[in-house]
């Protein structure tokens, strides 16, 4: 039987509705959320990034502030910048788009946005937090897969979830929320030095695959009727289409989608989730701020 596709494009709207609601409630009650998003350099990526963000913060009726600045930025007068948003009471959320220029190092951008205000939850409090089951925000792309997974109807309590990839970015959050008393899985951490990769996938109920290796989970490494999660986003030579490349998933889609009980494509899965997972965080730092729960 084929595989309920998960689509990330029909989630992540239907988040965002459900948050223009919820936006609309707070405005009423005199509180307008903010995010401030920094972008340094002139990265494509990163300006159709900060520009996708911003049209998210617009439709669900958050305020978004952007400062731009040029590659030779230093350090200091970056700091600067995180340092105005860290102590202006009306932004709630601070986002620094990376990657950043190689001069400047940004574990100490990333750590210098104040707890807080933290909405990509990679300073150390928040991923301490979480290891701690004390969850203030959720990392996004991590937080975005679980909600593809539980709004797609699936369980992860007592389930065998195979994680392929340990960054502190997807796969090492993920591994620190899903075995948590709150999601009840039981985690197999895979990376490069894993033995039995294969095996260990083939048992798993819940596959998510962030690796960032074209097509590399198939048919064979996967259970019958498992869910599928494919973080991967690589970009592969496709000759004879107009841009010559297509973009493919760590998965490999065609032939896992005819075992798994469910799937997520790529692009359109995990992908758009991240930002509705950004814009859910911004609006729990708002609350927090208020003291509105
Ligand atoms: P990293 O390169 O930081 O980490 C990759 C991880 O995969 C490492 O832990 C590495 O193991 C492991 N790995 C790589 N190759 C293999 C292999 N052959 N067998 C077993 N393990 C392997 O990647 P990221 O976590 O940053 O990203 C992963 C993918 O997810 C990428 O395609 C990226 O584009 C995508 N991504 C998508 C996002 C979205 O919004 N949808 C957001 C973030 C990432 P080891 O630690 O041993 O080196």
């Amino acid at each position: 039987m084929a595989a309920k596709i998960i689509s990330g494009n029909e989630v992540s709207q239907q988040m965002k509705d459900e948050m223009k609601l919820e936006v609309a409630e707070l405005k009423a009650k005199g509180l307008q959320p903010c995010l401030a998003v920094i972008l340094v350099g002139e990265d494509p990526a990163s300006k159709v990034y900060v520009s996708n963000k911003k049209k998210a913060c617009e439709y669900i009726g958050i305020r978004s502030l952007e400062t731009r600045l040029p590659a030779e930025t230093t350090t200091e007068e970056l700091l600067k910048v995180v340092n105005g948003y860290n102590n202006d009471p009306s932004v709630h959320g601070i986002l620094c788009q990376l990657p950043l220029p190689k001069h400047i190092p940004e574990t100490k951008i990333l750590r210098a946005i104040v707890p807080e205000k933290d909405v990509d939850c990679f300073h150390p409090f928040n991923v301490g937090l979480i290891s701690i089951g004390e969850v203030r925000f959720l990392p996004c792309t991590p937080a975005g897969c679980l909600e593809l997974i539980k709004r797609g109807g699936f369980e992860t309590s007592g389930k065998d979830v195979a994680i392929l990839g340990r960054s502190n970015i997807v796969g090492r959050p993920l591994s620190n929320m899903l075995d948590q008393r709150t999601m009840n899985a039981t985690v197999f951490m895979c990376h490069t030095k894993t033995k039995n990769l294969k095996e260990k996938c083939a048992g798993a109920d819940i596959v998510i695959a962030a690796m960032g290796q074209p097509e590399f989970v198939k048919a064979d490494m996967v259970k019958e009727g498992a869910v599928v999660i494919d973080v991967g986003i690589n970009r592969v030579d496709a000759p004879g289409t107009e841009k010559g490349w297509k973009l493919v998933g760590d998965v490999a889609f065609d032939e896992v989608k005819e075992k798994a009980a469910a799937i997520t494509p790529v692009p359109g899965g995990v992908g758009p989730m991240t930002i509705a997972m950004l814009m859910k965080n911004t609006l729990t730092a708002a609350r927090e701020a208020a003291g509105l729960k």
